[in-house]
């Protein structure tokens, strides 16, 4: 879905307002896909100023997928905004100063949308910020109670392998 900057016939100091259905791809984060659902669709707006338009969107996401830290699943909720200048005039502009997603005053919604939406992102979903994670030894969700590892010393068995591991200075 594009939107032509040019159409809108805006004059100086006007502003367009308008709000899109928008479908996303899913995301990858951390190697897993997490999918997107933006239930109110992106809202677009276009402030007509001097020298080009202002285009802005904003939205609200919901992303499914697995917690980082137990794999259950997550949902994160993401609010994700920005804005980028339009200039009419290319000249005086390094290519790297304009959006990638606004080529000859022609907007691509969904494009600035998702690089929005990534920019927005925490580093790892989770599904809770409390959320214990799986034991790294065992692999029970901790979550669900205490595991035996936890209080557990490490035998001397378990020292020695590690001594060695040391020793050979690299793991495989
Ligand atoms: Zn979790
Ligand atoms: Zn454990």
């Amino acid at each position: 879905m594009v939107l032509s900057l040019a159409d809108l016939a805006l004059r100086g100091g006007e502003r367009y307002e308008r709000t899109y259905p928008l479908d996303l791809e899913p995301i990858t984060l951390g190697g897993e896909a997490y999918r997107v659902l933006v239930p109110e669709g992106v809202s677009v707006s276009v402030d007509r100023v001097t020298g080009g338009y202002l285009v802005t969107v904003a939205f609200d996401a919901k992303m499914y997928g697995p917690c980082a830290r137990c794999l259950e699943e997550a949902v994160l909720r993401v609010h994700a905004e920005q804005q980028e200048f339009a200039p009419t005039a290319k000249g005086g502009w390094e290519e790297t100063e304009l959006s990638e997603f606004i080529k000859d005053l022609v907007v691509d919604v969904p494009g600035l949308a998702r690089e929005a939406l990534i920019l927005a992102l925490p580093a790892q979903v989770v599904c809770a910020d409390s959320c214990l994670g799986l034991c790294p030894r065992c692999g029970k969700d901790l979550n669900q109670g205490p595991c035996a590892c936890g209080d557990e010393k490490l035998d001397g068995r378990w020292s020695r392998l590690k001594e060695l591991d040391l020793g050979e200075g690299e793991t495989p």
